[in-house]
């Protein structure tokens, strides 16, 4: 079975509870890319849970930046025909279709650069949901400095779906996680939020 469902945009990990859980990729709290040289690339992932838990769990890298787009594996019922037809085919030309055009699946405000970016999920690394938000901070793909921004949820596990504007934190963070993460939980939900728009 394939780990993500692009119907319903969900990942499937295993729940110590009951046994698989489905989980947006917004339920992600921290994304951490695994040392070495494996091939494929693997992504540890810390998750809330539908059962109301936190587990961890891992994603491979096409899992999270190319399923999403149908550039994977994947089938769905065709309602014309009744039939289940392989997804990919159809999803990936659209995908190709729109980047060739000009449009992003994920983009975020390089707040360093004083820009806006394309990017992908596994340049995301801490996400954290409030007030109906998500806080996300973003390694940039360009510059490689973070970028802590205030999104919808759907900006996140909607491929396309950009915010016409997000929230930036108006701070350059340390290189070091340990210390991002701590200073990206001090400024996450104090007021220095500052609207950018996200204009490519
Ligand atoms: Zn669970
Ligand atoms: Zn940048």
């Amino acid at each position: 079975m394939d780990m993500y469902d692009p119907l319903t945009s969900r990942y499937t990990f295993a729940c110590p509870e009951r046994g698989e859980a489905r989980v947006v990729l917004s339920s992600f709290r921290t994304l951490e890319r695994l040392p070495g040289p494996a091939h494929p690339v693997v992504y540890s992932v810390h998750f809330a849970c539908t059962c109301g838990g936190e587990h961890d769990g891992f994603v491979r890298h096409d899992e999270l930046d190319w399923a999403p787009l149908g550039l994977e594996g994947g089938v769905f019922l065709n309602l014309m025909t009744a039939k289940v037809e392989p997804v990919a085919d159809e999803l990936g030309a659209l995908a190709a279709t729109r980047i060739g055009a000009g449009e992003w699946p994920w983009s975020f405000y390089c707040f360093p650069e004083e820009r806006a970016r394309p990017v992908f999920p596994s340049a995301f690394f801490l996400l954290s949901p409030g007030e109906g938000r998500l806080g996300l901070a973003v390694r940039c793909p360009a510059c490689r400095r973070t970028s802590v921004n205030l999104v919808s949820h759907d900006h996140v596990d909607v491929p396309f779906h950009n915010d016409r504007e997000v929230g930036v934190v108006e701070h350059v963070f340390p290189e070091d996680v340990r210390a991002t993460l701590d200073a990206f939980r001090a400024e996450l939900w104090s007021s220095s939020f500052d609207a950018r728009r996200l204009a490519l």
